[in-house]
């Protein structure tokens, strides 16, 4: 059997959806193609859930929360690093599904579990942390009264997430949810629900639970709006496009619910003329072709001084034209094919408008031809500032180049967008490095480094990209209430309980 045929026959063992402890049907009896965007076929059908399906899904979450809840903290960090042990033991099947599934090359598949693991077994110290830090007593300015403050799982959360990193979007609303004692319905892109339902198979095995983690497949409209409609629902947290976002959170609004939202982007990267070459050249790849661009992160506008615009526009023509775009199993191959038909025709879209609005240069590498949604990576140099892909977030590889003279004129550049999630600096000057990254506005700013993201920091950005912030204590924070407790000082006698999340 050859490793395709292996992966989709495994691929196609969790296609169900999984509510209460049990893999079941959906109740509207349809399912959803599955596609592998390198050759078109269908690999999987998944179930096509519903409003019913979701509906039981939120009450078994509910009925769970009340004992998850008062789990201690360090039983839940058991089960989350049982969790990061299974990934882990499951490594190279995830991967495989991942790039079967989405199109990413398996080495970026491989980091994409790698920090699956490093989020649960991050967040399972966090759990750990809560036990110790329980109950804290405020000082307040009076000697009658004894305040506390604790920190309590917000209740049962929809975690509602997009194709283009399935896995990590996920894990980094999971571990921390799970973590504050928070119950969970799931819902996975049904572009790519395969890498997810197999994370939902883990955790079953860790032994988390029933009811604990339910995940329901299926669309946007008929899955994703009844879950943030749902009024035992406290708290949709999700990540996808700004158009959907919106609407998520008007849903939300009707129930007073919380919302955190990790939406688009269209982020720059500075280079300034004292940059190494090739560490820009490199940097400025990595942040538009990495996931074939699909990320909501990519540092798709490049702003160059003007002395060094073209050394870096001449090298990255030459990092554009000799990409291998291809198999994303095949060892060599930089990078996959698109997602999915939709993503593959917008991105063409985009691509023939480029060319229609009067770039300098245009410089275009290879891609497959025939089946498969596979498109040539593609830079525009000097493209004007009002293109629709100098603005729109176009979420596959297509760079567009622009010089600039002065350090305020860059920092205008970058920040002349609705959205604001990144930036990377490319400077040899430590006092501009600083200087900029106060400037800019974007919640995570890289300096001469790559996109690495470590758990232990933050993500989410400033102006339409985000409300609130994922991973660190603050993705934590998200799926917690504050409780205040306010007593007569010696008003209760007897013993008080221990300290415990
Ligand atoms: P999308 O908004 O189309 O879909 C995201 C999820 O929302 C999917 O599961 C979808 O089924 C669901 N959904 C669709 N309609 C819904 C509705 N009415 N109510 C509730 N849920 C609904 O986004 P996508 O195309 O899957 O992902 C690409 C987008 O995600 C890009 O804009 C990208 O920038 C963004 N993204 C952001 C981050 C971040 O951290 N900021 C990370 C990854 C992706």
């Amino acid at each position: 059997m050859k490793q395709h045929e292996w992966l989709q026959s495994r691929a196609a063992s969790r296609t169900q959806l999984y509510i209460d402890g049990f893999w079941c049907a959906g109740e509207g009896g349809k399912r959803l193609p599955v596609v592998n965007p390198s050759t078109e076929e269908t690999i999987a059908e998944v179930e096509a859930g519903n409003a019913a399906d979701v509906d039981c899904a939120v009450r078994a979450a509910a009925r769970a929360f009340r004992t998850w809840k008062k789990t201690s903290g360090a039983q839940r960090a058991v089960l989350l690093r049982a969790i990061a042990r299974g990934v882990n033991d499951r490594r190279e099947h995830l991967a495989a599904l991942q790039s079967l599934n989405n199109g990413k090359p398996l080495d970026e598949a491989r980091i994409d579990v790698s920090d699956v693991v490093a989020t649960f077994e991050y967040y399972a110290g966090l759990a750990e942390q809560l036990d110790e830090i329980g109950e804290s007593a405020v000082a307040i300015p009076s000697d009658e009264y004894r305040a506390t403050i604790r920190r309590e799982a917000a209740g049962v959360v929809a975690l509602i997430v997009p194709w283009n990193f399935p896995m990590v979007t996920t894990a980094w609303k999971l571990a921390p949810a799970l973590a504050a004692g928070c119950t969970v319905v799931l819902k996975p892109s049904e572009i790519t629900p395969l890498p997810e339902l197999e994370l939902a198979s883990i955790i079953s095995d860790a032994g988390v639970p029933r009811g604990v983690l339910n995940v329901v497949t299926g669309t946007g409209p008929e899955v994703g709006a009844p879950l943030a409609a749902h009024p035992l629902v406290a708290k949709v947290s999700f990540t996808g496009s700004t158009a959907v976002g919106t609407q998520v959170m008007k849903t939300a609004a009707d129930t007073i619910k919380g919302v955190s939202l990790e939406l688009g982007g269209k982020s720059s990267i500075i280079v300034f003329a004292d940059a190494d070459l090739d560490l820009a050249t490199d940097l400025v790849a990595g942040g538009a072709f990495f996931n074939a661009g699909q990320m909501c992160s990519a540092t798709s506008r490049v702003l160059v001084e003007r002395p060094i615009a073209d050394a870096l526009a001449a090298r990255l023509a030459d990092r554009v034209t000799r990409t291998v775009v291809g198999d994303p199993f095949k060892p060599g191959v930089q990078m996959g094919p698109l997602t999915s038909r939709a993503q593959y025709e917008r991105v063409q879209r985009y691509i023939a408008r480029g060319k229609a609005d009067g770039a300098r240069l245009v410089i275009e590498g290879e891609a497959p031809a025939g089946s498969g949604y596979f498109v040539k990576p593609t830079m525009f140099v000097d493209m004007p500032a009002e293109s629709p892909l100098w603005r729109e977030e176009i979420f596959g590889p297509v760079l567009c180049l622009r010089s600039f003279d002065t350090e305020d004129e860059a920092i205008g550049a970058a920040n002349d967008t609705e959205f604001g999630l990144v930036a990377t600096v490319v400077t040899r000057d430590a006092g501009r490095g600083r200087r900029v990254a106060d400037e800019l506005e974007a919640g995570v700013v890289w300096i001469n480094a790559p996109q690495a993201i470590f758990p232990q920091t933050s993500w989410g950005g400033y102006k339409r990209s985000s409300i609130g912030r994922e991973l660190g204590p603050f993705g934590l924070a998200a799926f917690q209430e504050i409780k205040q407790v306010l007593v007569p000082a010696g008003s209760l006698a007897g013993p008080e309980r221990g300290h415990g999340a």
